[in-house]
C-alpha cells in the first residue's frame, strides 16, 4: 500500500495543505488538497474519493477536480463515497448549481462525470485489492474514519477529524492496525477547545491509544494547526511513543 500525503495540515497556509491522502494513485481519502498539488495527469488517475466528513478543509479539491475533468478528459469518471449525511451535504451545498455546477448531470444526466456511493458505518466496500470500511468517529458533524485492508490483511486506519471516542476503538475490536493516521490538532493547553471542536491534543492522543486493543505498529499524526506546530511536536515527543511521527506534506509511505 503506497500512501502519498497530498496534505496533512489542519489549516491552509502557504506550504501547508489541508487533509488529502492518495492510495496507489487512484483512491483518495479526503480532498482538502488535490488540484493544487497533483499535476493534471495524476488528477485524472483519481477514480474514487472517500470522504471522512463534509468540512471544507476535507472537500475543497472536489469542485476543481470535476472542472478539470470536464475540460481535460470528459470521459473520466469519479466516484465519491461517504456516509449518507456527507454525500447529502456535498450535493446540497457544493454541487448545487449555485456554488458550483452539478457534475452528476454533466455531460448528460445518465452519464455524469461524478457519481456518489453511500456507505453506512461498518459497511465495507471492495475497491481494487482493498476492503474499505467507514467507522464513526467523534467530530461535531457526522464523520467517519476509514479502515483499509489489503489481501495480505495489512491494515491502516485513517481517523479523519476526531475527538475522544470509545465507540470507534470498540468497533474496530481485535483487529490489528498496522498503521494509524490520527488527528492531533491542538496543544495540551487547548484541550477544552479540542474536545469542543472534535479534535485531539497529545495528552488526549495518549488516552485514545490506551483504549486500543493493540498499539499500532506505526502512528502518523495529521491535522496539526500550523500555528501550534512546534508546541504540539514537543508535546508529542515527550510522550515517547514508539514509531510515532508527524506526517509531512508530499511524503510517501509504504505499508
Ligand atoms: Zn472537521
Ligand atoms: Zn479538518
Amino acid at each position: 500500500m503506497k500512501i502519498k500525503v497530498l496534505g496533512c495540515s489542519g489549516a491552509e497556509f502557504p506550504g501547508r495543505n489541508p487533509s488529502s491522502f492518495l492510495l496507489d494513485d487512484k483512491i483518495l481519502f479526503d480532498a482538502g488538497s488535490l488540484t493544487k498539488v497533483l499535476d493534471i495527469e495524476d488528477q485524472l488517475k483519481v477514480e474514487n474519493i472517500f470522504l471522512t466528513h463534509a468540512h471544507l478543509d476535507h472537500v475543497i479539491g472536489i469542485p476543481f477536480l470535476l472542472d478539470n475533468i470536464a475540460i481535460g478528459n470528459i470521459w473520466h469518471r469519479v466516484n465519491i463515497i461517504g456516509i449518507p449525511p456527507v454525500v447529502k451535504a456535498i450535493k446540497k451545498n457544493i454541487l448545487n448549481n449555485s456554488i458550483w455546477p452539478d457534475f452528476t448531470v454533466i455531460p448528460d444526466n445518465r452519464n455524469g462525470i461524478v457519481s456518489f456511493t453511500e456507505l453506512k458505518a461498518g459497511q465495507s466496500m471492495k475497491i481494487n485489492r482493498y476492503m474499505v470500511t467507514p467507522y464513526n468517529v467523534s467530530h461535531f458533524v457526522p464523520a467517519t474514519g476509514y479502515l483499509v485492508e489489503d489481501e495480505r490483511k495489512k491494515r491502516f486506519f485513517y481517523t479523519g477529524d476526531t475527538g475522544p471516542t470509545i465507540d470507534t476503538w470498540k468497533k474496530l475490536g481485535n483487529r490489528e492496525i498496522h498503521c494509524l493516521i490520527i488527528d492531533v490538532s491542538f496543544p495540551n493547553r487547548m484541550e477544552e477547545i479540542a474536545i469542543k471542536s472534535g479534535h485531539l491534543t497529545p495528552r488526549l492522543l495518549e488516552k485514545e491509544l490506551s483504549k486500543m486493543k493493540h498499539l499500532p505498529e506505526r502512528i502518523y499524526i495529521t491535522h496539526l494547526k500550523p500555528q501550534y506546530y512546534k508546541t504540539v511536536k514537543n508535546e508529542l515527543q515527550r510522550l515517547k511513543i514508539k514509531n510515532l511521527r508527524l506526517f509531512r506534506d508530499g511524503e510517501t509511505i509504504n505499508i
